[in-house]
């Protein structure tokens, strides 16, 4: 049996499942004409989110049994069509958990004490005391679109730094500690932080638009570490461009990957290139589960 990793994946997944007596192939920059040709050869792939398996690669893989997905979002495979043919789809939900919290934790304190501005400032050799006031998270109110395995863990955050954290989600059950709201509207208008935890369905796709950004507090402070496509990125420009939006912190994009992205042409705006899963501890998590993903899916 033979696995071909298609993007990069811990040594310790390639250890653990060669362990197992699976063979592993590890072209984590394989192209997507490469994969096209190679594919046929393998009973499971490993993939993040570089790597797309649509119908073409769906159909020459004659052999796959499993596509495992190192990772959440199972936006880049189609997922329905891999059941049609009998493939298994799986991913590893739980292991970006913290990092992708702690991310957006980070982000709220960044934005608020400038922390990537002064940097830059330092930098270039000033001493810009005057120019970088602060305010302080504790006592604000943090808005939560999505509240499943990372809005949670962000929120609950969030509360223990003294934030009030408020959520939108129709699908979610009760929270413990984190108010749900009957509306984005509610949510909106309530919060001094907004941080988007929400997959890019047609339903999220754009939910903070130009009419969303209208509906805000002045001065408010806007995170994507979730999924790119959720924001309109021009009218977050205009909200910026206007103070309606005092700063954005961005960890996914509309396009990706996304270079001289206009937004960065802005100062309120700090961001990363997705890199939200990007911890040691996250990576190791993850190699572990798809290694278990893998040996369980051709070994059972
Ligand atoms: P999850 O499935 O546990 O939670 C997603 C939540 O969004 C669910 O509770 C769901 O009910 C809610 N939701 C769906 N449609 C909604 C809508 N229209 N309005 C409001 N809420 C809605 O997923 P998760 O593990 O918490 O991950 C959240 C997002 O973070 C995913 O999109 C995932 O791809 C992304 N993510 C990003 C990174 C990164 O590197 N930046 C890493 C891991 C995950």
């Amino acid at each position: 049996m033979k696995v071909l990793i298609c993007d990069a994946t811990a040594q310790k997944a390639l250890d653990m499942i060669t362990e197992a007596g699976i063979e592993v192939v590890n072209k984590p920059d394989i192209t997507a004409e490469e994969l096209l040709v190679e594919i046929h050869e393998y009973d499971a792939m490993v993939v993040r989110s570089r790597t797309q398996v649509r119908k073409p690669v769906i159909d020459a893989a004659t052999k796959l049994k499993a596509i495992v997905r190192g990772g959440v979002g199972l936006d880049n495979i189609d997922v329905k069509y891999a059941g049609s043919k009998g493939i298994q789809v799986l991913n590893t939900p739980t292991a970006s958990t913290s990092a992708v919290a702690e991310l957006a934790i980070g982000y709220i304190f960044a934005l608020a004490r400038h922390i990537p501005q002064m940097t830059s400032s330092m930098g270039d050799g000033e001493w810009a005391k005057k120019s970088f006031s602060g305010t302080e998270i504790a006592g604000k109110t943090l808005g939560l679109i999505g509240i499943g395995r990372i809005g949670q863990a962000t929120g609950q955050k969030a509360n223990a730094l003294g934030m009030t954290s408020i959520a939108y989600d129709p699908y979610a059950k009760e929270s413990a500690s984190i108010e749900l709201v009957a509306s984005l509207d509610n949510l909106l208008s309530r919060a001094d932080y907004i941080s988007l935890h929400v997959p890019f369905t047609e339903e999220t796709r754009n939910i903070l638009n130009a009419e969303a950004f209208a509906k805000m507090k002045d001065g408010v402070y806007v995170i994507n570490c979730g999924r790119g496509g959720t924001i309109d990125e021009d009218a977050l420009f205009d909200a910026l461009k206007s103070g309606k939006v005092a700063g954005a912190a961005l960890d996914v994009y509309t396009e990706e990957p996304s270079m001289g992205h206009k937004l960065y042409t802005l100062p309120q705006v700090i961001g990363s290139p997705h890199i939200g899963a990007g911890t040691v501890e996250a990576k190791v998590r993850v190699g572990t589960e798809v290694a278990k993903n893998v040996i369980h899916a051709l070994k059972g």
